[in-house]
């Protein structure tokens, strides 16, 4: 069985083929600049150079048909012909409260996803485009979505509500929904093979660290806890965003300055975070270089980062009356290992000790933690992808 995986964005497109008997890659590419002058397709076949399509790709549609072309070329492609691919997983962000789990793509679906529209407005309308486009370039196939807020329907009332008037959790669903669930699936149930344990007998916490972060405790194989919330904008600090502030401080800014709604969003999703406290760059590349060379606030940015990821395992140790296993994951926790150490210098008091020979190691999975770590540190590269693929022949098998 092959599947296709999709990820698609306003204006790009990412792709998997992948082959299930094997679940290795065939090829995988991206679309970007989808309805804008200067449109590219890069297209990776595995095991061979990648080539570069670069034709007006005039919107998602045609972007689809460019994919399947390059998929099924007879030079650069990986199967002969369409038919070869079985189905089509999407990644969908929000599934709002109607989603706890993956499910096959249905008119009441996709209703439901439209209805998260307005909790995502920036992702959940072109993962709608990729559906249709797929509807109509390769009808009868099956398509499949696996939500990023589906693994964090487990958590429980104490943790999603808001101290806000009910009324508006009851009018707009205004709640904590949690992200990057795929991810944190994944690496939590990874974490348990490389324990040995059964995943419904683990207390693990999940670090999810890239240009968006977030952190999560998975208590028993279910998430019971996560630091983004109603958006992604809560929690952590991130490469642009500014994880939690004291709302007061936002609205005091907006009438010293005199700003827009519209305006001081953009401000806290796009030029705070590492980005707005060193002044330097949302990149960690860039400002772990600047510490180096004595920037100051540059240090600042990656010690208030490192603070508030150490706090939250905290918190999430106590919210799960114990911890086995703390698990880094993406850009930045599965290659920075100054940042893996600066944050587990924090958790003496939980028996938390690494390796500094492992944990200066990268590029696959494994344990950071010392011999005599009271706590298992793991670092596991995340495949979101491959989730979404299993997912997908899951219910294809059903
Ligand atoms: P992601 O969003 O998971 O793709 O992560 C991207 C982020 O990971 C980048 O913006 C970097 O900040 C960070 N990153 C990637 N590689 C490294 C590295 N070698 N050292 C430090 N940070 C890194």
């Amino acid at each position: 069985m092959k599947i296709l995986v999709l990820n698609c964005g306003s204006s790009s497109l990412k792709y998997q083929l992948i082959d299930m008997e094997t679940e290795n890659v065939l090829a995988k590419g991206l679309c970007e600049r989808i309805g804008i002058e200067g449109s590219r397709l890069k297209h990776q076949p595995a095991g061979k150079e990648a080539v570069i399509f670069d034709d007006y790709q005039e919107n998602h549609s045609v972007s689809v048909k460019m994919v399947l072309d390059a998929l099924t070329n007879p030079e650069y492609g990986v199967v002969k012909s369409m038919k070869e691919i079985n189905a089509v997983g999407h990644r969908v962000v929000h599934g709002g409260e109607y989603f706890a789990n993956s499910v096959i793509i249905t008119p009441e679906v996709i209703e439901a996803i439209e209805k998260c529209c307005d909790l995502a407005p920036l992702h959940n309308p072109a993962n709608l485009i990729g559906i249709h486009a797929c509807e109509e370039i390769m009808p009868g196939v099956p398509q499949v979505a696996v939500f990023d807020t589906a693994f964090h329907q487990t958590m429980p009332e104490r943790a999603y509500m808001y101290a806000l008037p009910y009324e508006y959790y009851e009018k707009y669903k205004v709640r904590r929904y949690g992200f990057h669930g795929t991810s944190h699936r994944f690496v939590s149930e990874e974490a348990a093979k490389m324990m040995d344990r059964p995943y419904d007998q683990t207390k693990t916490i999940t670090c999810h660290l890239g240009n968006g972060g977030s952190v999560c405790a998975v208590r028993n194989g279910k998430s019971i806890d996560t630091t983004m919330g109603f958006t992604p904008l809560e929690g952590l600090v991130m490469g642009t965003r500014a994880g939690d502030v004291d709302v007061a401080a936002v609205t005091y800014i907006m009438k010293k300055e005199n700003l827009t709604v519209d305006e001081m969003d953009n401000i806290l999703n796009k030029k705070s975070g590492v980005l707005g406290i060193s002044g330097v760059s949302s990149d960690f590349r860039d400002i772990e270089e600047a510490a180096e060379h004595g920037n100051d606030r540059a240090e600042t940015a990656l010690d208030v980062f490192a603070y508030k990821v150490a706090k939250r395992i905290g918190a999430y140790a106590a919210a799960m009356n114990g911890v086995d296993a703390i698990v880094f994951t993406a850009g930045l926790g599965e290659n920075s290992g100054t940042t893996r150490r600066a944050i587990c210098d924090y958790l003496g008091f939980l028996g938390v000790h690494i390796d500094s020979y492992n944990n200066s190691l990268r590029g696959k999975a494994l344990e950071i933690s010392a011999t005599d770590s009271r706590v298992r540190v793991f670092v596991i590269p995340t495949n979101e992808e491959l989730v979404i693929a299993r997912d997908t022949k899951e219910l294809l098998d059903k």
